[in-house]
């Protein structure tokens, strides 16, 4: 019998994209051979989102379910909450804003049935503004250097992971994942497929630069510890450049007389600024590790589930474990 395959989609604010999301994702699972879900995480959505949800899990062949998070807690942990609650072999991460076309589900079911465990995508021609474009390319960049983990396009959330792979990413219980360099690490075959991409349907990006700016701290500092080494390698330098100056110093003082040195005053602020500048960064980045070893000694989980509606009747591959590690139910039960 063929994998079964589930289908996860974070929703934040996304009411004008519902109707088409839903209608193309389904019929285009309706066209696989596959038995399939859609579980919808709804990520405190405030525009009516939650509601159309909740009704459009009991329409579609009891093929959707929503789980309803109370309030917003952010694309990955939406998307964490979507893979301890989906129940197929092969999970596929969609955005609801029409970005990915629901057309592509076919292939990447496709390429993790030739024997890969991550499908990752290369967005085609793709449709954002030349800053987000640039910002993208830096992070990859970036991801790739610190992780060595080579992949072109981590941005882009239409993916595909076997079922191994999403329950050792449910195991993970650091706060601050970024999901497809997470996923990468337990994957022993990895494939990455072109993909259309598309503008925005309706509404905007939920990324404003700040997000973006916390989106890259988040990556670096939970997949690597590259920084804090490189932290080390730079205070060395500068602790170096700090004696050969002062060795300058004493020359030219020896040379030249004190007057020299006087006069060299100004130089020797400028070179403290840039000392200061250097402790500066080195502490702000012990702290974002510091807060984060804070955060995960917590432990608190990354979100709660307020209702649940709706049951596909998928069978679960796998027993459901590792959730409390997470998320933690409220109150569940709104079958519709
Ligand atoms: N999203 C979410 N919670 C958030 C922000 C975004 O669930 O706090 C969802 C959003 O509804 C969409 C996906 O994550 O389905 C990607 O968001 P967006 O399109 O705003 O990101 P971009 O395409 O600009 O990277
Ligand atoms: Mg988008």
């Amino acid at each position: 019998m063929s994998e079964s395959v589930s289908i996860v989609i974070p929703v934040y604010n996304e009411i004008e994209n519902l109707d088409a999301l839903l209608e193309r994702v389904v019929s285009t699972c309706e066209r696989l051979p596959n038995p399939w879900e859609v579980i919808l995480v709804d990520d405190g959505s405030r525009d009516g989102s939650t509601d159309r949800l909740e009704a459009a899990a009991g329409l579609y062949g009891g093929h959707l379910r929503a789980i309803i998070l109370n309030r917003n807690y952010g694309q990955h942990a939406a998307i964490i909450c979507g893979f301890s609650h989906a129940r197929g072999d092969i999970v596929i991460t969609l955005d609801a804003d029409l970005q990915n076309p629901p057309e592509e589900i076919p292939n990447l079911v496709r390429t993790i049935e030739q024997g890969n465990d991550v499908v990752g995508t290369i967005r085609r021609n793709r449709q954002d503004s030349f800053f987000r474009r640039k910002a993208s390319a830096c992070i990859n960049w970036m991801v790739q250097k610190s992780t060595g983990v080579a992949m072109h396009d981590y941005g882009c959330m239409l993916r595909a992971y076997r079922r191994p792979v999403v329950n050792a990413i449910l195991q993970c219980r650091e706060r601050s994942t970024f999901i497809p360099v997470l996923a990468n690490t337990f994957a022993k075959r990895a494939a990455e497929i072109e993909v259309g991409h598309a503008e925005r349907a309706a509404g905007e990006s939920k990324y404003s630069l700040w997000k973006l700016v916390n989106l890259q701290f988040d990556l670096l500092t939970s997949m690597t510890t590259t920084p804090l080494r490189l932290l080390s390698w730079a205070g060395v330098a500068i602790a170096m450049g700090g004696v050969g100056f002062g060795v300058l110093l004493l020359a030219g003082r020896i040379f030249f007389g004190t007057e020299w040195a006087e006069n060299g005053v100004f130089t020797l602020f400028a070179i403290l600024f840039i000392f200061v500048g250097a402790q500066f960064i080195g502490m702000g980045l012990l702290g974002e590790y510091l807060g984060r070893v804070y955060h995960d000694v917590r432990g608190r989980p990354r979100y709660f589930v307020d209702r649940i509606a709706g049951d596909s009747g998928l069978a679960r591959s796998t027993p459901e474990t590792n959730q409390p590690a997470h998320g933690v139910i409220i109150e569940t039960g709104i079958s519709l």
